[in-house]
């Protein structure tokens, strides 16, 4: 049974920060290879001195990738935006606008607000807004220092516009991945208890009355098991806290093996786990009930801390009725488990057929 989705749950442990410092490594290797590209472009077009200005800001995404690796990230992205920003003014002052060099600026619109706080990335974007409209302001008064044929420059432009584009789309792509990875984490935190990594109490409720909907529709019979482990307080007094949670977690194990994969199960409070079997009949359930209290028995539970212990557990099970709801059924379920802790525990009782809402 994979539920509680175990996988998923240790991704919650690793943050989202280092893929965001890994996504910009990979952006200086795209960049600094979109620079090797550019050295012979402008060596091809004759213009030695955009071709060495390449080879300066390749230098600065290899020192940028070297300080990504050192965690240096300050004085990375201080390189990056450097970079951007001269190669920008160099390229359009040098053969114009139109070689379109100013699209690399925009892909910083993201990125500010992204990376900063609001009250950061705001000013940065007017300063960034000002310097782009800045430079564009310059080509109408000014002649490009060093001009190519009009088909290059035709050329040039189709060749930024395309890396820009792609750059948006991996950026978006890796924006998107991260989103959706938070929400996952999100829900699976506000679903499941962190422990057992079963469903917990709400999340449990939430699914029960989804499940009694389509009991009213189908009339199907659904089954519920209500477990408590027995003298579980013990096992925490002489034993420690930490094997009493040890404990917790392989009675969630031990329960989900031994229901099917459709059946809900839930951490309902401390040491009491609730099992909802859908079309499964009272007589069924307490098949499997017997199936989780013998699974358990006799077995000889190693805590991390190496001490043995053996543990039983109680359950009480009861079926949906017709016009009954949640609360009732589970009642009866949990006054089963009660006559069994009375009876002397590690057992299985029945609701009993008289006993109302
Ligand atoms: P009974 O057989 O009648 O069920 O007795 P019990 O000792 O199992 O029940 P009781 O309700 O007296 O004690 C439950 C204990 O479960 C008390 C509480 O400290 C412990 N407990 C509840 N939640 C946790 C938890 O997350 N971890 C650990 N280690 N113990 C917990
Ligand atoms: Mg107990
Ligand atoms: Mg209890």
């Amino acid at each position: 049974m994979s539920q509680a989705g175990s996988e998923s749950a240790r991704e919650t442990a690793r943050d989202r920060k280092p893929r965001f410092w890994q996504v910009a490594k990979r952006c200086c290797q795209i960049a600094a290879s979109v620079d090797v590209a550019f050295f012979f472009i402008f060596h091809y077009l004759g213009s030695p001195i955009l071709a060495w200005v390449n080879v300066v800001s390749i230098t600065m995404y290899a020192v940028a990738y070297w300080a990504l690796g050192r965690k240096l990230n300050v004085l990375a992205v201080g390189l990056i935006w450097a970079e951007v920003i001269l190669h920008a003014a160099i390229g359009i002052s040098m053969i114009g606008w139109d070689a379109g060099f100013h699209y690399y600026l925009m892909l910083f619109i993201p990125a500010l607000f992204v990376s900063m706080p609001l009250k950061h990335s705001v000013p940065a974007f007017t300063v960034l807004w000002g310097y782009y409209v800045g430079l564009y302001l310059m080509t109408w008064f000014f002649e490009p220092l060093q001009p190519i044929a009009s088909e290059a420059l035709l050329a040039l432009n189709l060749f930024n516009l395309t890396v820009v584009f792609s750059m948006f789309a991996y950026l978006s792509f890796f924006y998107l991945r991260n989103v959706s990875s938070a929400h996952r984490k999100l829900q699976q935190m506000a679903t499941t208890d962190p422990l057992t990594r079963l469903f917990n109490r709400r999340h449990m409720t939430y699914l029960a009355k989804k499940e009694l909907a389509r009991f009213e529709r189908s009339g199907h019979p659904v089954s519920f098991i209500v477990l408590d482990i027995d003298h579980f307080k013990t096992i925490n007094d002489q034993y420690g806290h930490e094997a009493g949670d040890f404990v917790l977690q392989e009675v969630a194990r031990v329960i989900q093996e031994q229901l099917r994969a459709q059946d809900l199960v839930a951490r309902w409070g401390g040491e009491e786990f609730l099992a909802i079997l859908p079309d499964t009949t009272i007589d069924e359930a307490s098949v499997g009930a017997e199936r989780i209290r013998k699974g358990l028995l006799g077995n000889q539970w190693t805590t991390p801390g190496g001490d043995v212990l053996e543990l039983t557990v109680s359950a009480g099970v009861s079926e949906y009725r017709p016009d009954d709801d949640l609360n009732a059924a589970i009642n009866r379920a949990d006054r089963a488990l009660y006559r069994g802790k009375e009876g002397g525990r590690n057992r299985v009782e029945l609701e009993a057929a008289e006993d109302g809402a």
